[in-house]
């Protein structure tokens, strides 16, 4: 599926890249590759501080995402396919996002979440998580569905948060500049 040469290149792409709302495919061979192209994902979601990154945020369309809550390298765990189920409770909490620097919106999740999923080896996953760990769950399950903090925002935030958004779509658009020039600055 991805080849360890692109594996390397991986970066995190950014908001209003078209990639960060499609619907991802499901992956359906497992194994090094998968478990390579995680261990990357792991690796960028802590050079920039995360607690969670999913595929599309690395111009991936598949179904996986990586998550910690604490930072700790002890506690990095990879879901692929993740599906959720008994959603509980309701708590609003701020919440951020790699691929929209600058941007918070107050988003209310359950309390309490089931997941199955598979390990990159295929091996099964049942797991139930609250508070942080619920809250990373639906954050990236949603990038999975092409849905991103934006389509929560009350329309104070929306307001709030105009301005960083325009200046992420013109950087955006900046990038795709169809000179040589713009190209290769982009690949930087
Ligand atoms: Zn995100």
């Amino acid at each position: 599926m991805i080849t360890p040469a692109q594996i390397e290149k991986l970066r995190i792409v950014s908001y209003p890249d078209p990639i960060l709302r499609k619907r991802c495919q499901p992956i359906e061979t497992f194994g090094e590759r998968l478990q390579a192209l995680t261990d990357r994902m792991l690796d960028l979601m802590h050079a920039h501080r995360g607690v969670g990154l999913a595929a599309p945020q690395v111009g991936l369309p598949y179904r996986i995402f990586v998550w910690n809550p604490t930072g700790e390298r002890e506690h990095d765990a990879v879901f692929i396919n993740p599906v959720l189920s008994n959603l509980v409770g309701q708590e609003a909490g701020e919440e951020g996002c790699l691929s929209i620097d600058g941007v918070t919106v107050d988003v209310k999740r359950a309390t309490s979440v089931d997941v199955a999923a598979h390990n990159p080896a295929g091996e099964k996953i049942h797991l139930q998580g609250e508070g942080l760990v619920a809250r990373i769950w639906q954050h990236e399950t949603d990038h999975l569905d092409g849905r991103l903090i934006l389509d929560y925002q009350s329309a104070a935030e929306e307001i709030a948060n105009r301005r960083q958004l325009k200046e992420l779509e013109a950087k955006y658009k900046a990038q795709q500049t169809p000179s040589r020039r713009g190209r290769r600055s982009a690949r930087r």
